[in-house]
């Protein structure tokens, strides 16, 4: 059963690592996004029924629950299996959670990325440790018990120890879901842009090296493995019973609608893609439209610790990169499945990226 995803791009700041079509724009233009998104959902034909709702963005946990109803109101298929709220720490209140347990919502990804004050307020976050645990309490009193924590491996100034920092916090809390992200570096973002032209703003001087992200990753995974939280994915780690349901379906290439600007939907056959920039998407650009590639199975089921099955055209067209990624240590294969090694974990973009060129 399909999935269903909201695209909410308004925040409070632009964090300095974020490569996301999102940022902080004027009241009058949220407003008349919110019209268009809530236009967006309510002309879809609906062939299926929701099993999974996504909120992202963006920050769609600042949306007060007025705004917020109709949105969801909107979605059939209630109650829904999963609906997740992303959340920046610092905007969860007791009444917000009590309208988000009302409407539905019972999952809540806090973006928490660092529970270090120094590298959050260099990212230009405003929480502390303090906020993240206040409000998972306030989720908790509203029966709001299943929770994602994202840390980010890489910010400027991160070391060893503050990374032990960070994972004791997560052992503290307890979470049933945890993402691990690597920083990534590249042209979208304030910090990814200063790095790449070797400047020093926003922390640019400051980044762990290569081999000390990875590093941190390893230790995660050991340490979230210890707490009974699993690798399901490479970047996403759970509680038995607690991998993301709507998330699962990317990876699985179920299909999914999405709403709102730069939202991607997939129907299993045409992958859609909604304008990028927020002007395009109120001046109602069309979608672009792509069939989907079929290396796809690989770059994104190989993202699954349970690895995909080959199918026999799968065999006929990535028999050679197989073979040689198999005999290099980067997958391995029994009669049930492919799938990355803990290698090829680490060098899973060196992998996918002879997928995406076959
Ligand atoms: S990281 Fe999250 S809160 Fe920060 S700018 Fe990006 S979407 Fe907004």
């Amino acid at each position: 059963m399909p999935g269903v995803y909201l695209s909410y791009p308004f925040c409070a700041q632009k964090c300095t690592y974020c490569n996301f079509a999102s940022g902080v724009f004027p009241r009058e233009r949220e407003q008349r996004y919110r019209e268009a998104l809530e236009r967006e959902i309510r002309v879809h034909r609906w062939e299926w029924r929701p099993e999974t709702v996504y909120l992202g963005g963006g920050t769609p946990s600042n949306l007060e629950p007025e705004p917020l109803r109709p949105l969801l109101e909107a979605i059939p298929g209630r109650p829904w299996q999963e609906a997740t709220m992303e959340a920046a720490p610092g905007s969860i209140t007791a009444e917000k959670a009590r309208a988000w347990a009302d409407l539905g919502i019972d999952r809540v990804s806090l973006g928490v990325q660092s529970f270090v004050e120094a590298e959050i307020r260099r990212t230009g976050r405003k929480h502390t440790a303090e906020t993240v645990v206040r409000e998972m309490q306030i989720l908790g009193q509203q029966g709001i018990v299943n929770c994602n924590l994202d840390l980010i491996a890489g910010l400027p100034g991160q070391s060893a120890a503050t990374w032990r920092e960070s994972l004791d916090w997560v052992e503290r809390l307890a979470p049933a879901h945890v993402s691990v992200y690597m920083l990534e570096v590249d042209e979208d973002s304030r910090l990814g842009s200063e790095i790449l032209r070797g400047g020093r703003r926003y922390g640019a001087g400051e980044i762990p090296s290569d081999d000390q992200i990875a590093d941190f990753y390893e230790e995660a995974v050991e340490r979230l493995a210890g707490m009974g939280i699993g690798r399901y994915e490479i970047s996403n780690f759970a509680r038995a019973g607690f991998d993301s349901r709507h998330n699962l379906k990317y990876w699985k290439l179920q299909p999914y609608a999405g709403f709102g600007a730069d939202a991607h939907s997939f129907d299993g056959r045409v992958r859609r893609r909604n304008p990028e920039s927020l002007e395009d998407y109120l001046k109602a650009a069309a979608p672009v439209e792509e069939p989907a590639d079929p290396g796809e199975r690989f770059y994104v089921g190989l993202r699954l610790m349970e690895g995909i099955r080959p199918t026999a055209q799968d065999g006929a067209l990535f028999d050679g990169p197989i073979r040689r990624f198999v005999d290099a240590g980067l997958l391995e294969t029994d009669a049930s499945a492919l799938r990355l090694t803990g290698r090829g974990v680490l060098l899973s973009n060196e992998v996918f990226q002879e997928f995406l060129t076959v």
